[in-house]
Formats: C-alpha cells, sequence, structure tokens
C-alpha cells in the first residue's frame, strides 16, 4: 500500500454521527483515510461507505490491547499519520447525578473520554512524527467546560473536564515536536449520543474539526473551539 503522496487522516469512533461527518469531509478534501470502530464490521461498513482508499480499522480507546494491536497493524500499512481525531467517546450517565453516581459510572466516562484519548496519542506519537504538519483535534464539549458543567452528566461532564486538560497539558508536551493539538466543542448534534431534538447536523458538527485539521492556522495550539472561534476552557 503506498500511502506517501497524499495526507493521512484518522478518525476515532469513525463509524457513525460526528466522527463520520469528519472522515466525510477530510475524505472529500483529498486525504487518505483510517476509519476505526469498537468491531473491524462497523469499521468495514463505514469504509465501505467512504470508497475504496479508506483503510477500516478495530480499535476501543479503553483498552491498551486494542490500542497496541491497531497501532502495530497501522505501522504495517502507513509510515506518517498527519492527522488525529480523537472522536470516540460515551455519554455514560442516565438517571444520575453528581449525588447518585458511582465509581464505575465516574470511571467509565474517565476511562474512554480522558484516559483513552490520551493513551491514543501516546501510542501514534510515532507515526505524528514522521508528518510535516501534524495535527490533533480532540473532540470534546461545552459540558467540559467549567461554566458548562451540569450536574446531572457528572461522569460526562467530568470527562470531557480532563479531556480538555489533556489538550492543554499534550500541546504543551507535542511544542516542541511540531504538533498542534486543540479541542473542539461540536455544538449539540443530531446523532446517536445527540438524540432527534438537536439543533445541529452531523456536518455542522464536524465543520470545525476538519477545518482545525486541513485549513486552521497553525500558531494556536492548547486551544478549544467552537464554530472556528477559541472559547473558554
Ligand atoms: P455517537 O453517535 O454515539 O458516536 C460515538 C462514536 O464513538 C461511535 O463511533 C462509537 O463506536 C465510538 N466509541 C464509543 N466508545 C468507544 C471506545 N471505547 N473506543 C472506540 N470508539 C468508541 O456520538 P456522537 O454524537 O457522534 O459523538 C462524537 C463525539 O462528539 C463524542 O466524543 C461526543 O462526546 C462529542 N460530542 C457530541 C455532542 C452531540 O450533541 N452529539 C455534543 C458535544 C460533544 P461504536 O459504534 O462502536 O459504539
Amino acid at each position: 500500500m503506498n500511502q506517501k503522496n497524499s495526507k493521512i487522516a484518522l478518525v476515532t469512533g469513525g463509524n457513525r454521527g460526528i466522527g463520520f461527518a469528519i472522515a466525510q469531509g477530510l475524505q472529500a478534501k483529498g486525504y487518505r483515510l483510517i476509519v476505526t470502530a469498537r468491531s473491524l464490521d462497523k469499521a468495514q461498513a463505514a469504509a465501505a461507505k467512504l470508497g475504496a482508499t479508506t483503510i477500516p480499522l478495530e480499535l476501543d480507546i479503553s483498552s491498551d490491547r486494542s490500542i497496541e494491536q491497531a497501532t502495530t497493524t497501522l505501522k504495517q500499512n502507513i509510515e506518517q499519520l498527519d492527522v488525529l481525531v480523537n472522536n470516540a467517546g460515551i455519554y455514560p450517565d442516565s438517571n444520575v447525578d453528581i449525588l447518585t453516581t458511582t465509581r464505575d459510572l465516574l470511571a467509565l466516562g474517565m476511562n474512554t473520554n480522558a484516559f483513552g484519548t490520551i493513551l491514543t496519542v501516546q501510542a501514534l506519537l510515532p507515526l505524528l512524527e514522521q508528518s510535516q504538519d501534524p495535527r490533533v483535534i480532540n473532540i470534546s464539549s461545552g459540558m467540559g467546560a467549567l461554566d458548562g458543567l451540569t450536574t446531572t452528566a457528572p461522569s460526562y461532564c467530568l470527562s470531557k473536564l480532563a479531556l480538555n486538560g489533556a489538550t492543554i497539558m499534550l500541546a504543551q508536551s507535542l511544542e516542541s515536536k511540531g504538533i498542534v493539538v486543540n479541542a473542539i466543542c461540536p455544538g449539540w448534534v443530531k446523532t446517536d449520543m445527540g438524540g432527534t431534538s438537536a439543533p445541529r447536523s452531523p456536518q455542522e458538527g464536524a465543520d470545525t474539526a476538519i477545518w482545525l485539521a486541513t485549513e486552521a492556522s497553525r500558531d494556536k495550539s492548547g486551544k478549544f473551539w467552537r464554530d472556528r472561534h477559541v472559547i473558554s476552557y
């Protein structure tokens, strides 16, 4: 597989929702796509919709073993990674609040939304370092901003708050390597997670991530964005 002449982007949880819309948008801009899903079947189905050059990959970011296996497979297929979109996420809270949530629910959100993203960046760093224009985009949420914390979504909010903190720290750590790291809030988007009442389409939710991955100036790293503007953490 010769991947040398085109930029390569990987979208975690790229099989549906905002992740699939980001993958579609990047492909329309000429990027070669790696689309990951928790099962290879789902990744293959998404890749088939995106086009023949898309590589499907099984990846569960809550599992170190899965991250390791996916990284090994990737390194056999590509020599560099230009864009990493950490989109995979869960909303574990249902009928709980900050006074009734459990350790397990809190851990579930952290393990996927925050820790999974950090460990995915660690694993893929050698491939990002081979790029001339490496960019990492973390799909966060306004519910992880200090003024967006909501008592009825403790696991989700705290995990996205942690993801925002990780974005700042990763940007600091990777500045010397020229790797730009940013977080975005896609707004409230009509997906399995966002529900049918959400006002935004997946394409609208994907716009800022696609822009940061492709066109945005590289001079802002460690920032939090919505609608192509920096917002407060
Ligand atoms: P979605 O439709 O529920 O899709 C979530 C995606 O994440 C799926 O592809 C899912 O894969 C994947 N995923 C979940 N856990 C994973 C894991 N452990 N490892 C790898 N992949 C995993 O949600 P969405 O609305 O598109 O959300 C995408 C991102 O946007 C999330 O980070 C979410 O927090 C964020 N966000 C969404 C909204 C909104 O209104 N929708 C608002 C703010 C932020 P499977 O198909 O295998 O389950």
